[in-house]
């Protein structure tokens, strides 16, 4: 079925320039390092390729965007249908433009936007240094980093973002304004299914020397605060209004809890670890018994921030 669907897209589109693959595992892409195979994944080779793709692939065949997969549990029985996944060359730019803006690409990495925007003098993406997701996912999640202790490297997404260009699962392309996008806390209101390929961001004037040392003090917070060398996928619910969702959950004794090789972080209770040998199922199921303990003990029902694609093995084996 696998090679079926990649090869009759390829048949049905002879003048897509991307690549399809077949059956692609995909969890060396992703940082939680678990899950299965994409029925098909597709490496546009820039934007136009990738409207052209959408445009003829049958309406009832899903789509999967991932990006860094830093924000992504992908199933044990991996993704029906195709999977988009960009490829740094085409979609990695990164451009310094007139007033202190950056235009970026989807697949960029915040952090090398956080540092090219050093190098250009221009302040205000700082929080992005310590995110470890791409522009894409970035836009998806309204991404931002918070503290208690220190301001100046806290920001969001929303507050630097001047435009996007995006393309439609019909395959048109669009631009997209700050209305257009519909922030939220850790969402935006743009169809699930549209793909960002681009965005604009704007800063503001600040010496290099500042920025790089307000960078520093991203990455201590980061080190002092959260896990940085284990699989993880960052915070894994969203705060609940007046909440703060680590505190819930220690609270609730949700540090004692295991999932075959998954547990919650003791530096920061709102991380979900992977060790060894832990398969998405371990890692969900964590996650939903979390979600239970806390409503127990608390009556607060956290919400997943992190993004669960894909099916189970079991359903994978049975079709
Ligand atoms: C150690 C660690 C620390 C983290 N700290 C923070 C933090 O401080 N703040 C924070 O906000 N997040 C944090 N995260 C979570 C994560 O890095 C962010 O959510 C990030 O924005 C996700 O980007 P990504 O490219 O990895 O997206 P993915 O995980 O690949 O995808 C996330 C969502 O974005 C969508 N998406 C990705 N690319 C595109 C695109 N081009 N077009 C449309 N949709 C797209 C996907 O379909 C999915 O729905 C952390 C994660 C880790 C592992």
């Amino acid at each position: 079925m696998s090679g079926t669907l990649a090869a009759r897209l390829s048949a049905f589109m002879p003048d897509l320039r991307g690549r399809l693959l077949a059956n692609e595992p995909l969890a060396p892409f992703t940082w939680l390092r678990v899950g299965g195979p994409a029925e098909v994944l597709f490496t546009p080779a820039d934007t136009d390729d990738l409207a052209h793709f959408l445009k003829h692939l049958p309406a009832e065949i899903p789509v999967t965007m991932i990006g860094l997969a830093s924000n992504m549990i992908i199933r044990d029985g991996g993704i029906p249908g195709v999977v988009i996944r960009f490829s740094p060359r085409a979609f990695g730019q990164i451009g310094v433009e007139e007033d202190n803006r950056i235009r970026a690409g989807a697949f960029a990495a915040d952090r090398k936007v956080a540092m090219e925007a050093a190098e250009a003098g221009i302040g205000g993406l700082e929080f992005l240094f310590g995110i470890p997701g791409s522009i894409g996912g970035a836009l998806r999640m309204n991404a931002g980093t918070r503290s208690n202790t220190n301001p100046e490297i806290e920001g969001e997404t929303r507050e630097r973002f001047v435009e996007a260009t995006a393309v439609t699962r019909a395959g048109a392309i669009i631009r997209l304004t700050p209305e257009d996008m519909r922030f939220v806390y850790r969402g935006c209101g743009v169809p699930a299914d549209t793909i960002f390929t681009e965005a604009v961001f704007q800063g503001f004037a600040r010496d290099p020397d500042e920025i790089r040392a307000i960078n520093a003090r991203v990455q201590e917070h980061r080190e002092r605060d959260q896990e940085t060398k284990v699989r993880t996928a960052g915070s894994t619910f969203k705060n609940p209004p007046g909440h703060s969702s680590w505190r819930l959950i220690r609270d609730s004794g949700g540090l004692d809890l295991r999932v075959g090789q998954a547990e919650m972080s003791r530096k920061h209770a709102n991380f979900l670890i992977a060790h060894d040998g832990a398969t998405a199922a371990d890692i969900e199921g964590l996650g939903e018994a979390i979600i239970a303990l806390v409503r127990e003990k608390q009556g607060v029902t956290l919400e997943w921030e992190v993004k669960r694609v894909g099916i189970s093995a079991e359903l994978a084996r049975n079709g």
